[in-house]
């Protein structure tokens, strides 16, 4: 495979802070030489691990977007020993268009690992992720939110690699980020997702879902502000902890999602009339809402039920839903 096009005036190996782009090349009528600039910045002082943290790989969520603009004005070289690189707006058209997705290619950030340097531009920031940063990094945060169409009780998260020297990493990596609630994510069936490649490359890779409706959650912003500093403080990076002064990390609430059957998905479309809140412990069976047919108001609504005991820790934010969609999903204690 081809290496990359993407080219940057930034130097990952010099000291000292730099802030600049990445220049995806991108030619088009009303520029032929054109690129799209994607944010970058990197922090360097002397010997020690590189975390690369990164958000808007989903560009309609803001939380670690928030995050990391701002930590990224703040930290300076003699803040560490290590290399912290930032990639705020990782999927940089979906980040700018505050869109999901690509508007340039409709690619999914996450449905693109390891990418390729030949597709469109969604492929092609996947294939630099995975080849450029990824080698140069140990821990790798992926700072996700629900997006617009989705809201979350806020928690960061790891995905079981199946190494188990590398799980009990991740999840000593995920105590220490100190999300109130946390999530151990052990059913996922897609290889093309960032967990893959962060497992290929075996690095320590920690994600979040913080909020969501396309909006800022000032609690999932406070998660991540202090989680972020308590991770970097934990992989030994970040040294001024007095600058960075955060509370300890509170003991977590570990759950897990075990299956897709702690998914609730629509049987039809329609509007979904939720009956539950989310945060809120629901009953296997328990009704999570009714499917309204308001094209069709003399048909019956269908009741969708809940298939395990748990915590509703995401539903659906828009009302109006097609068949197949994603209404909500629950989360478990960690079995262990
Ligand atoms: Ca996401």
């Amino acid at each position: 495979m081809a290496a990359s096009r993407i080219w940057t005036e930034i130097d990952f190996a010099a000291e000292g802070k730099q802030v600049g782009y990445l220049h995806l090349p991108y030619s088009v009528t009303r520029s032929a030489y054109g690129t799209l600039a994607m944010p970058v910045a990197v922090v360097k002082n002397g010997a020690g691990p590189t975390v690369f943290m990164m958000s808007g790989n989903h560009g309609d969520e803001y939380e670690g977007q928030v995050t990391l603009t701002k930590l990224i004005r703040r930290l300076d070289p003699d803040d560490i020993a290590g290399r912290v690189i930032f990639l705020p707006m990782a999927n940089f058209p979906a980040a700018q268009a505050g869109l999901r997705v690509s508007p340039l290619d409709d690619g999914n950030l996450n449905r693109s690992f390891p990418g390729d340097p030949d597709a469109g531009p969604t492929a092609q920031i996947a294939h630099y992720i995975d080849t450029v940063l990824l080698t140069l990094a140990d821990v790798w945060l992926d700072l996700h939110s629900g997006g617009a169409s989705l809201d979350y009780v806020p928690f960061a998260s790891i995905h079981v690699s199946g190494d188990a020297d590398l799980d009990a990493r991740a999840l000593a990596a995920l105590k220490a980020f100190g999300s109130p609630i946390s999530m151990i994510w052990s059913f996922f069936d897609d290889p093309r997702l960032a967990t893959g490649s962060a497992h290929k490359h075996k690095l320590i890779y920690l994600g979040s879902e913080l909020g969501g409706t396309g909006s800022v959650n000032p609690a999932g912003v406070k998660i991540c502000d202090e989680g972020v500093i308590r991770a970097l403080t934990h992989f030994g990076v970040l040294t001024n902890t007095e600058k960075f002064a955060v509370p300890a990390a509170p003991q977590i609430r570990l759950t897990e999602l075990a299956g897709r059957d702690y998914y609730v998905y629509a049987p039809d479309a329609g509007l979904f009339e939720p009956y539950c809140v989310l945060g809120e412990e629901v009953k296997n069976g328990q009704i999570a809402g009714a499917l309204h047919f308001n094209d069709d108001p003399a048909r019956a609504p269908v009741e969708v039920p809940f298939r395990h005991d748990g915590m509703l820790i995401c539903k659906r934010h828009f009302g109006r839903c097609e068949r197949g969609d994603c209404l909500a999903h629950l989360a478990t204690d960690y079995r262990g």
